[in-house]
């Protein structure tokens, strides 16, 4: 089935229009339309068996990142997020390079690396010798506690042995950690890895004659990335008010500063990360560990830097990310959750390497929306009049007048509560009149 994410006036719908039309594109109904729109996504007694102590469920906003295409695939994009503007700047920047073909992206085999350190060893040049000479032995030894991940092409690829620099100094015993480098295939992995970090460590010390402690997986998961570029004509970029040659500047002096300044790249970085997270909060995704490997990359040359570049080749702007992707289609809460379920059959995903090439495009759109306005108008002029709402509806208004306040709070260039509790007072007062 061909699904196109290109929905011209969707956020002109109603709620209810706007369910029945993905319904219709996706050709979702009943309980799954429920699991994706309806209150309540996750059933109390699922939650009461997904965490300890529960009391209850926490809900978000979920909304449709509209235009995605990626390797030439339409996808919709499921979003959980609470900050206004998120969506409609990823949908708008989707659009602005769906009109130059889409993004295209890859990923690399989704390797996780189990880290088991060894103490206590006597002589580290020698055990790091002998648990080198039984690279193999480990590596088999990793294979059987997960036969059935073998069965399905993955498994351990590689074994490395490290030897780290003590941190209080040359006094210090060095760091010896074994990497058992491990194929996780649609699993996002964690629990597989553990299992064999601490499946291995006996036969670990018993080769280095030392003590483990710590046997976990790396959340820097720098051999599993996803990649997605895109390339834009400047013409494209034109937007009646700037123009494109001078937007791609922009953009281009964006990506020059935050690869400067790290104070500029977390920032540059928290943009990407708005959309990374939305979409893996709505696909069931350990966002956390997303995120701590995003970052542990972005500063793996020892200084912080963006994940995404833009630069001006050719008379295109051309943008790039690489960012560790840990996701699954599988595993953790994914097949229990059925709000989760239901976002990746909106989807349509395959695989966990396709959904983490479309998850990379969603960080590289989002930072795309957020530096060209950065680069020209500033993001103030469309970030407030979606902030106007939020105001609104702090100061209590609800219905029609959350509406009529917010454009009454950007026309007056004073998006904030106190200024929206005036105007609902005095809406009031007319409305009691006028009755
Ligand atoms: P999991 O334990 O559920 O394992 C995946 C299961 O899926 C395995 O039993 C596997 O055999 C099966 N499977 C079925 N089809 C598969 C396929 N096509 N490819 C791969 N496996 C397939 O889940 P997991 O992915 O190992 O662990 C993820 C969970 O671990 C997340 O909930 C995460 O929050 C949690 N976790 C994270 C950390 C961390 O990131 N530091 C630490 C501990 C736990």
């Amino acid at each position: 089935m061909t699904v196109t994410s290109r929905i011209s006036g969707f956020h002109k719908l109603n709620l209810q229009q706007r369910r029945d039309r993905v319904a219709e594109l996706v050709g979702l109904e009943g309980e799954e339309l429920e699991a994706l729109c309806g209150r309540e996504s996750l059933p109390l007694e699922i939650a009461n068996l997904m965490i300890e102590n529960a009391i209850g469920t926490f809900s978000l906003p979920l909304g449709l990142g509209l235009n995605m295409r990626v390797n030439g695939r339409d996808y919709l994009v499921p979003m959980a997020v609470e900050e206004p503007s998120v969506i409609a700047a990823v949908s708008f920047a989707s659009k602005l390079v769906r009109e130059a073909g889409g993004f295209f992206g890859e990923s690399t085999d989704p390797i996780v690396t189990a880290q088991v350190q060894v103490t206590d060893y006597g002589d580290p040049n020698l055990a790091q010798q002998r648990l080198f000479a039984a690279r193999d032995e480990i590596r088999a030894l990793a294979d059987t506690f997960h036969p059935s991940l073998v069965a399905r092409g993955g498994g351990a690829r590689e074994v490395e042995v490290r030897l780290l620099p003590a941190p209080e100094g040359p006094s210090g015993e060095p760091i010896l950690v074994v990497h058992v480098h491990i194929d996780t295939r649609d699993a996002m992995g964690a629990n597989l890895v553990n299992t064999v970090a601490e499946g291995v460590a006996p036969l670990i010390e018993s080769i280095s004659g030392g003590r483990v402690f710590l046997r976990i997986l790396s959340n820097l998961t720098d051999r599993r990335l996803a990649r997605s570029t895109c390339r834009i004509p400047f013409h494209l970029l034109d937007d009646g008010e700037w123009r494109g040659s001078d937007i791609a500047k922009g953009i281009h002096q964006a990506s020059r500063f935050a690869e400067a300044d790290p104070y500029r790249a977390a920032t540059h970085n928290k943009g990407v990360m708005n959309g990374i997270d939305a979409i893996a909060i709505a696909t069931g995704q350990d966002w956390r560990a997303i995120e701590a490997g995003a970052h542990a990359y972005a500063a793996r040359s020892g200084r912080y830097g963006p994940l995404t570049t833009w630069r001006l080749e050719d008379g295109h702007l051309v943008g790039r990310i690489e960012v560790p992707m840990a996701v699954g289609t599988v595993g953790g809460p994914i097949k229990v959750h059925p709000g989760v379920q239901a976002a990746l059959k909106l989807m349509r995903i395959e695989s966990a390497r396709e959904l983490g090439v479309v998850i990379a495009s969603v960080g590289l759109a989002q930072n795309l929306a957020a530096v060209r306005a950065l680069g020209s108008i500033g993001i103030q002029r469309g970030h407030m009049a979606l902030h106007a709402r939020s105001v609104a509806l702090t100061a209590g208004a609800r219905g029609d007048w959350v509406e009529k306040i917010a454009a009454m709070l950007v026309e007056s260039g004073q998006v904030k509560v106190e200024k929206a509790r005036e105007l609902l007072a005095s809406l009031k007062a007319s409305d009691g009149a006028a009755a």
